[in-house]
Order: structure tokens, then sequence, then C-alpha cells
């Protein structure tokens, strides 16, 4: 069965060129070596330390014992931030680092999510986002980030919550994104049965794009721009930067959603294997 996850979908969106090496022609190409892939790379394993950070708080370590550690300044910042102001409720029952799947259309739709905050009559997911600036809440609800996970939770909800579970509305599901450099600024994205039935259109829309083979389908972005932050580029000779190019050029900006290609660890699979749970969701 083909499996399908919000990177996935993703990548379609942003270039369905890059959709199309990655997944149909499961072509694995080196990342390219310049300033701004570089600092890619370093904000995608800051993201994933912090990830890691806090999946061992969840599953029980004290602050004590992952003080014993040694952070870079900007994790100990997050650190500091995280304590201050954690966001995950203090009665819920917590789970991190878990896969969520669901079929739809003859489809695998999975997502790893990194919390799920769960209290008798309502579902919180958690997502950690290491970006400088927090997401625009409109851009969010639209992402296939956010329509996934809720999707999926929605479907799984009895086996997370095994005596309410049944009875909750898509209403008690909300999708939450934290960061660390604006703590007191989450965004917070209930779901409804409104949107729930929009994303059953969305996601019957996407499997039938996806289940194209002709390559004809899946063009190139017009946005060279894209390219530039792309491991493809070397591939499609597009976005190519002189060597002299830095990561400090006026219009660098590691937060936007062409960067996905070098965070695709964080949202298609488990930080590590401790402790984290799989729940396979009902056929929808
Ligand atoms: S380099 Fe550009 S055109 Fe090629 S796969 Fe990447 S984003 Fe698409």
């Amino acid at each position: 069965m083909k499996q399908i996850s919000q990177s996935q979908i993703l990548d379609y969106q942003v270039c369905p060129w890059r959709y199309y090496l990655k997944n149909v022609r499961n072509l694995s190409w080196p990342e390219p070596i310049t300033p701004r892939y570089q600092e890619l790379a370093r904000a995608s394993r800051l993201g994933k330390s912090f990830h890691q950070f806090v999946h061992r708080y969840i599953q029980g370590m004290t602050f004590a014992e992952l003080a014993k550690q040694d952070y870079e300044p900007e994790m100990l910042n997050w650190i500091q931030n995280f304590r201050k102001s954690n966001p995950l409720p203090a009665e819920a029952r917590l789970t991190s680092e878990i896969e969520l799947a669901a079929t739809f259309e003859n489809v695998l739709w999975i997502g790893f999510v990194d919390a799920i905050a769960l209290l008798p009559d309502q579902a919180l997911i958690f997502d950690w986002k290491t970006s400088k600036k927090p997401g625009a809440p409109a851009e969010l609800q639209k992402s296939p980030q956010t329509r996934l996970y809720r999707f999926l939770l929605y479907h799984a909800r009895q086996d997370f919550l095994p005596d309410t579970g049944q009875s909750l509305k898509p209403e008690a599901i909300t999708m939450v994104y934290w960061y660390p450099n604006w703590p007191s600024a989450p965004v917070r994205l209930p779901y409804s049965d409104q949107l729930f039935r929009q994303d059953q259109d969305y996601f019957r829309q996407i499997a039938l794009d996806l289940s194209q083979e002709d390559p004809s389908f899946f063009p190139q972005t017009p946005d060279e721009d894209v390219c530039r932050s792309c491991r493809f580029q070397t591939f499609c000779r597009r976005g190519i930067q002189p060597q002299a190019a830095s990561a400090d050029e006026p219009d660098w900006n590691p937060d936007t959603a062409y960067a996905q290609d070098a965070f695709d660890f964080m949202d298609d699979e488990p930080m590590d294997s401790d402790g984290a749970e799989s729940v396979l969701g009902p056929g929808i």
C-alpha cells in the first residue's frame, strides 16, 4: 500500500519534481556544500537536539539529569524558555515521538508527532518549532502537517482515549506549534467538523495526484529560490549559488517551507526508539 507523509505532500506542493525525484524515482542525492545548506544542516541538528531534550523530559528525566549534557548557547536559551513556559498541561497524560497512521483512499497516511497531551475530553498535538520566528497562523492552518496530524489523531482517538474517544468531536482536538525562541507566542489551531470534512476532500485529491506516474505530471517549480535550499540543485542545475554567497545574504530565510528538505527527519522519522509508541488508527 502506498504511504504518504506530510513532508511528501509539502514537497509536492513546493516542487512537484522534487516529490517525483524523491518518491517515484527514489533518487538519493548528496546535499550541496554551500553556506546556505550548511546553515540549514546546523539548524536541523540543533532542532533535533531540542526534540530529544523534550522527549527525554516527557519520558521522565529530570531537568537536573538533563543538565549533565553540554549544550550549545541556542539550546541553553531554548531549555530555559521551556522550563519557564512549559506548554504541556500539568494534568495531562503525555506521550512523545509517536507515529500516527491510518488508511484512507487506499493509502496509508503517516505522521510522526512530537508530543500528544491527553485530557479526559480533549487532545492537544504539540509540534516544537525551533525557527527564528513564529509561523503565521493562516499559513499553518492550511499546512499539510496541521491538516494531516489532526486528521490522523481524530481517527485514532479511541486508541488514545478508550473511555471517551468514541464520542470525541473534532472540536476537541487542537494542534499547538510551540516556539522555544518565542515561548509566549504558541500558535493554537483547533479542529472542527467542517475542517475534517474539508480534509477528507483534500487528502482524496492528494491521493489521486500522488498516484500519477507520468513525469510530466510533476513539473519543476518556477521559483528558483526554492532550488537554492534543495539538495537536488546540482542534479537539476538550478539554484546553484556562487561560492562567495553567504548565509547572511539579505533574502536568506531558513524558516521558509523551502527549507523543508533539510528538516525531513523531524516529521517523517521518530527521534529514536526509546519509549516511542506506535498507534495504528482504524481504517477511515
Ligand atoms: S532543484 Fe529546484 S527544480 Fe530541482 S527538485 Fe529541487 S526545487 Fe525542484
